[in-house]
């Protein structure tokens, strides 16, 4: 056998040997970023890869991701962050500044100008106060408070529940949705003495109607917005195929208990693992039926799917303290919506429309 040494290897083969070197370095290169994502992290914390731009934060008492997809991706998501920003601070009625707050303070005192995005919110609100017959009341604020639901999330301290005798007083004096008066030609609010405006159960899903048309705007196709656990998609997902989202498995938290498929749809659930306390062995959640003044304990949680996000956050509530039955009755107002209900013993119900596209986990 005759060995070959570099010695030995004229000039043409060396270079021959150089190039292959350089090519096969080349492909390889070319390989790695191509199976990598090569990311952009702005000053502005919003990350680019390819052409989807993503940014996560904390706005509207929740965390937030927004992932946009498109030729303008990176504008698209900045315009969405000052419109969040924005609204957060026009709807925070814990923030004394914000219009909320002004409105609320001005409540006797006869109508009071506010922006278009609280009439909006207003005529969504009180349409459902009213199909729903007062199991969804966005002038429930007062009494959310007296059961000590302010700002907290999860699990809140225990506390004894307020007396039946302190219940009443506040039904009596500070609750109605019919004391709310709305002129939307003027863009004024009447509030009768004693009301509190209540958007925690509309904000969130009136902010996704507004960032997902802004980020169309910005000619995003495909996109996900998830505003803590309310979700808007724009399209479906660059893949082609629709966006999964996961239903939280009420009692075991991390886990999923179901999947639904969504495209250009709305997404939220309201659960009585979100914000709820203990005492003497019974578990009171957040979300109250206006009719007895005590939080509604049936259902561990209902999701909703709807063409509008304000609707899906505003009828998961809603449903939750009606139950499917009278849900369904309510929803014959509502076309394209749809409900996932999870009850205490994680038995599920689940509305016509949804059942075959439902996968569930459990
Ligand atoms: P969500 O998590 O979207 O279901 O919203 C729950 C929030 O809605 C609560 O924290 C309260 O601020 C408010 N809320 C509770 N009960 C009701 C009700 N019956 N109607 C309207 N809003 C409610
Ligand atoms: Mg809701």
């Amino acid at each position: 056998m005759q060995r070959i040494g570099c010695k030995e290897l004229d000039r043409s083969k060396r270079s021959l040997y150089l190039l292959l070197f350089t090519l096969t370095l080349a492909l390889a290169v070319i390989g790695y970023r191509a199976t990598t994502s090569i990311n952009d992290v702005g000053e502005d914390g919003i990350v680019l890869t390819g052409d989807t731009a993503e940014k996560s934060g904390f706005a509207m008492g929740t965390y937030y991701k927004l992932q946009l997809t498109g030729e303008h991706s990176r504008k698209a998501v900045a315009a969405c962050i000052a419109e969040l920003e924005r609204l957060d601070a026009l709807l925070d009625r814990f923030d004394p500044r914000s219009e909320v707050s002004k409105l609320n303070a001005r409540a006797g005192q006869g109508w009071v100008e506010v922006s278009p995005d609280i009439i909006s919110i207003l005529e969504t609100t009180l349409d459902v106060a009213i199909k729903s017959r007062g199991a969804y009341d966005p002038s429930i604020a007062a009494l959310v408070d007296l059961w000590g639901f302010r700002e907290q999330r999860g699990k809140i301290p225990d506390h004894a529940p307020p007396s039946p005798q302190q219940i009443q007083q506040v039904l009596r004096e500070n609750v109605g949705y019919q004391k709310v008066q709305m002129d939307a030609v003027n863009n004024r609010v009447s509030l009768a003495a004693g009301i509190v405006l209540d958007f925690g159960s509309a904000a969130k899903g009136y902010a996704l109607d507004r960032l997902t048309a802004l980020a169309k705007s910005f000619e995003v196709e495909h996109g996900l917005i998830d505003l803590g656990g309310n979700i808007g998609v724009i399209g479906v997902r660059q893949d082609g195929k629709p966006w999964n989202i996961a239903v939280r498995h009420p009692r075991e938290l991390g886990e999923v208990f179901g999947v639904i498929p969504v495209k250009d749809q709305y997404l939220a659930t309201s659960g009585d693992y979100q914000r709820y306390f203990t005492w003497d062995g019974r578990r009171y959640p957040h979300i109250i039926d206006p009719h007895t003044g005590y939080p509604t304990t049936d259902y561990a949680s209902v999701t909703i799917v709807a063409p509008t996000g304000i609707l899906s956050d505003v009828l998961s509530t809603a449903l939750f303290v009606l139950g499917p039955e009278r849900g369904a009755d309510l929803l014959t107002h509502y076309p394209g919506v749809e409900a996932l209900y999870i009850d205490q013993n994680m038995q599920v119900t689940i509305t016509p429309g949804l059942k075959d596209v439902v996968q569930l986990v459990q």
